[in-house]
This record gives C-alpha cells, sequence and structure tokens, in this order.
C-alpha cells in the first residue's frame, strides 16, 4: 500500500517566545515510516514544519511556521495515496490539523485518512476529545497510542475489508456498540530505528535553536514510553493509560550507534516523558555506550524524575556523555503537589543539581503557576524553593501558566476557565482567565531566578555570552538567536505581505 504520512505546521504564540513554537521533531512518526517499509510498503512523508522553517503565516493570535499543505496538493504524495496518516503532533497545532484534513478530503475523496495521536509527548493531546471536529472534516480514524502491535487489524479495517472488527486502539465516526477504547497492547514492542532519511533534517539543523541546547547535527530519541504518575494537568496519564515500557538498553545503544553511522550525529535529545523510571537501566545504557566507545553526548530535555536519578548515578551519567538533566518539580508548594497527584523530594533534588553541577551536567527545573489549587502562598513557596536551587547550581528555569490540554484531568473536570476560545491553546495560553495575574507570578520568578544568579558571580554573564555567541548549553542560551531569528521571519512575512507578495494562504 501506499501511505502519506504528514507532519503540520508548527505553532508560534505572537509575544511569547517561551510557551510555544519550540521546534519538536515528529518522531514517532520517524519510527512508523521505518516499520511501514519494514513491512515492505510504499511510504512518502510530508513534513511540512521542517521541509520548510523559514516560512510563515499569519493566523489571528499566532504564527504557523513551515510550508502549506496546498502547496503538496499537486505531487504525487498526494494523488498516488491510498492512506494518510497526519500527525498529531501538538495540541498547539490541532486547528492546523483538521484544516489539512479538510483538504485532502476535497481533493482525494476516495482515500483513506487516520489521524495519530503523539501519545509521547506532554504537548500532544487525547485525540477522542476532539473527535467529532476531525470527523466532521472528513477523517475516517483517529489511532490512538501505539499502533504497532496490532498494525495488521488496523489496516484490515482501513482497506474496510469486510467483517474486519474496529481495532481496539482506534476510534471511527460511527463506533460499535461496546468498543472499548484501549490505547496500549499488553506485550512489549521493539521498535525499528525511525526513517529520518526520509525527513528534511537539515531543516531542524540549519535552526539556531531546538528543544534542547542547541548542537550542530542532533537527533532526538525515545528509550522509554509513557510514565506511571497521574499529574493533573498532564495529558500523558490519559494517552498511556499510567503505564511506563522501557526499551531494552542494548536496543537503545544499538539505535543510538545507527544513526551516529547513519547521519553523523553525536548529540542526542532524550525525549521520553519520564526516562529514569528504573535507575538501574541507565546504569547499564551508560556502560553500554561507555564500553562501545560511543562518542555521542545526550541531554535529557524533556524531564526526568529527580527521585529517580541516584546521587551516585550522576558521576557515569557524566562519563557516559550526558551534559543536560531537566527536572520537573511544578510547584515549591507540597499542598499543590498533592492536588496535583505527584510527589517531589524538594531535599533530593537540590543534592542532585549541586552533584550535577560539580560533574559538568546542566540543569533546568521546570515550574507552574496558575494551578487551581495554587494560593499566593504557593506561589511564595514556589518562589523561595526557586532560590534554593539557584544557590545549589541549578543553570535555568522554566515557567509554565498552567494550560487544559485536552485530555489531562483539568481538562476534562473543566477546572480551567478560557475567556478567548479563538485563542491558541498554548503552553502559556493568553485566553485564560486571569491571565494577566499568571503572567504576572511567571515574571516575578524569573526575575527571583536572575536575581540569584547575578548574586553567584560570573556564571549568568558566561551563560549570556554562550547565548550571544551560539554555543548554548541550556535551553535558554538558545533564546537571543531563537528570538533574532523569529523577528527575522516576521519583519520579512510583513514585508512580502505589503509588498503584496505574499505566497498561497499566508496573511489570513
Ligand atoms: S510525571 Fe507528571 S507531568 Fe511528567 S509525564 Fe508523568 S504525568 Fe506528565
Amino acid at each position: 500500500m501506499h501511505f502519506t504520512l504528514i507532519s503540520p505546521r508548527l505553532a508560534i504564540q505572537k509575544g511569547d517566545f517561551l510557551g510555544s513554537g519550540i521546534p519538536y521533531w515528529p518522531l514517532e512518526l520517524a519510527v512508523l515510516a521505518a516499520f511501514l517499509q519494514e513491512r515492505g510498503d510504499e511510504v512518502s512523508v510530508i513534513d511540512l514544519f521542517g521541509t520548510s522553517p523559514t516560512q510563515l503565516s499569519e493566523r489571528g493570535d499566532h504564527y504557523l511556521q513551515g510550508a502549506s499543505v496546498a502547496e503538496f496538493l499537486d505531487s504525487p504524495s498526494i494523488s498516488e495515496a491510498q492512506v494518510f496518516v497526519l500527525y498529531a503532533i501538538s495540541f498547539m497545532s490541532s486547528a492546523e490539523l483538521l484544516d489539512i484534513a479538510g483538504q485532502l478530503r476535497a481533493r482525494r475523496p476516495e482515500a483513506v485518512i487516520a489521524v495519530l495521536e503523539n501519545s509521547q509527548a506532554v504537548t500532544g493531546f487525547s485525540l477522542p476529545h476532539m473527535g467529532e471536529n476531525f470527523f466532521s472534516c472528513g477523517v475516517d480514524a483517529l489511532l490512538c497510542g501505539e499502533v504497532y502491535a496490532n498494525w495488521d487489524e488496523i489496516i484490515r479495517y482501513l482497506k474496510r475489508e469486510e467483517g474486519a472488527p474496529v481495532p481496539s486502539n482506534m476510534l471511527v465516526p460511527k463506533i460499535p456498540a461496546g468498543h472499548v477504547l484501549k490505547r496500549l497492547s499488553d506485550s512489549l514492542p521493539s521498535y525499528p530505528v525511525p526513517a529520518w532519511s526520509m525527513f528534511n533534517l537539515q531543516g531542524y539543523w540549519s535552526l539556531p535553536y531546538s528543544h534542547g541546547p542547541k548542537t550542530g547535527k542532533f537527533l532526538p530519541i525515545l528509550t522509554s514510553r509513557g510514565c506511571p504518575y497521574p499529574c493533573d494537568f498532564c495529558v500523558i496519564p490519559e494517552t498511556n493509560g499510567r503505564k511506563w515500557r522501557s526499551r531494552n538498553p542494548d536496543e537503545v545503544v544499538s539505535e543510538i550507534i545507527a544513526l551516529r553511522d547513519r547521519y553523523g550525529v553525536r548529540h542526542f535529545q532524550i525525549e521520553d516523558v519520564n526516562p529514569t523510571i528504573k535507575s538501574e537501566r541507565w546504569d547499564e545504557i551508560c556502560r553500554l555506550l561507555i564500553e562501545r566507545q560511543a562518542g555521542v553526548f545526550f541531554y535529557f530535555v524533556s524531564g526526568a524524575k529527580a527521585e529517580t536519578v541516584h546521587l551516585d548515578q550522576v558521576p557515569l551519567f557524566a562519563e557516559a556523555g550526558c551534559r543536560y538533566l531537566s527536572i520537573s518539580p511544578e510547584s515549591g508548594s507540597n499542598n499543590v503537589l498533592k492536588v496535583i497527584g505527584k510527589r517531589f523530594d524538594h531535599a533530593h533534588a537540590l543534592k542532585l543539581i549541586a552533584s550535577c553541577r560539580s560533574y559538568g551536567i546542566r540543569t533546568q527545573a521546570c515550574l507552574l503557576t496558575g494551578h487551581p489549587a495554587e494560593t499566593e502562598e504557593d506561589h511564595r513557596l514556589s518562589c523561595e524553593y526557586l532560590g534554593k536551587m539557584v544557590r545549589a547550581g541549578l543553570d535555568e528555569v522554566a515557567v509554565f501558566v498552567v494550560a487544559p490540554f485536552a485530555g489531562s484531568a483539568l481538562y476534562k473536570g473543566r477546572q480551567i476557565d478560557i475567556d478567548d476560545q479563538d485563542a491558541l491553546p498554548s503552553f502559556s495560553p493568553k485566553g485564560r482567565k486571569a491571565y494577566e495575574t499568571y503572567s504576572h507570578r511567571r515574571s516575578e520568578l524569573t526575575r527571583i531566578f536572575l536575581i540569584e544568579k547575578l548574586k553567584k558571580g560570573a556564571d549568568l554573564w558566561l551563560q549570556g555570552l554562550r547565548a550571544v555567541f551560539g554555543r548554548p548549553q541550556t535551553k535558554i542560551e538558545n533564546l537571543p538567536w531563537r528570538i533574532g531569528f523569529v523577528l527575522m521571519l516576521i519583519m520579512r512575512h510583513r514585508v512580502s505581505r505589503m509588498l503584496g507578495k505574499s505566497k498561497g494562504n499566508s496573511g489570513a
């Protein structure tokens, strides 16, 4: 069969360089492409962001970065495909995805259109919550969670074989009575090496920023999937059923070495939502990296659970090539953490930050503000704890205003009021009621970070120098180049619109 896999453009909220616009890679789509190729299918990929990351279009309160699907409608990838798989990479790109589905359906009324959930990112969303929207745009099926274990069953249904039942991880417009959505199989699949040769890697590498600290050539990898925790602001408990599945250390290291040799890449951004649940698994991965002289560097960019990284592991991590660790205290208040459903050992995290510092591993702490349970006193505790982390050696902080991403418990319980329903659902949504209050708290936390860093001496100045000279060791050091780059795109877009040369559907 001929499959065309499509990843949408990226959304950038106007005036906010922190809660949106991160260039996440369509990792699950690259795994699916490799999986289909191994089965002998014909596969085309249209990665709208990666193909043209310097192209910008305006959409109300945000920009879309990448090429429009309209530019590909006459290509063989569209005219010859039997099945389209649209990748729901991020909740922020959900409106773009609906638009793509509508255009494909108009162009190819007879083709099958399926949407694949991104179950391995906190920026993803749970497809069933937008089922009606997708079906009304002509989508035939929603593929929820992982698809590798029962792909044959999925294909039988998509090929409309007579009597083929609706697979348990699929939703369709008319759901048969008794259909229970079950995203994960009980067996642990092994995954092929992602088919990055089908993507425009240069598009990602040429940007002066990335999700983690920007290095020359780099690739994302997943060493595990899912997370057992129930955090109420997060979509992962729903998209993974609170299950965590680890990949075998040997398979992980073999994939790193294969990617290194295939693409000449030595920097790997670990994108697992919770990579270190079994600490001994990472001991083994590190040992194998050293034993096989992999000569690579790795960065935990999506957040590790601090308690699951033991202090005595830090030297081994550093020796194996770890250069960055992101942890997520979320709040300095145990009251807020209790409501969220997350335990966090504040004392251990301070020791971990100090230990990483002494072994040359940069650390980031992610904090939330605007949780419905957060009081002024809770915010004060977060400010206090942030000061302690900086004094322990923290390199950067990321503060987000809690957002109701589709599938999280806060979303399902309608606990967050949105004043402007048309606003971009970003990681710090401006359409949120009382956004100004939370934005103020966010600024205060950022201010505390900067003041405490200044008190520590040359540290912040060195970070500034690395940022200016494009040698980032933390995500925040990506920022000056990122802001400059995006502003340049915006200027170019405006000039081009003024001159009436704006292409296709830009300036809508
Ligand atoms: S620890 Fe919490 S926030 Fe992190 S992935 Fe798991 S559920 Fe989501």
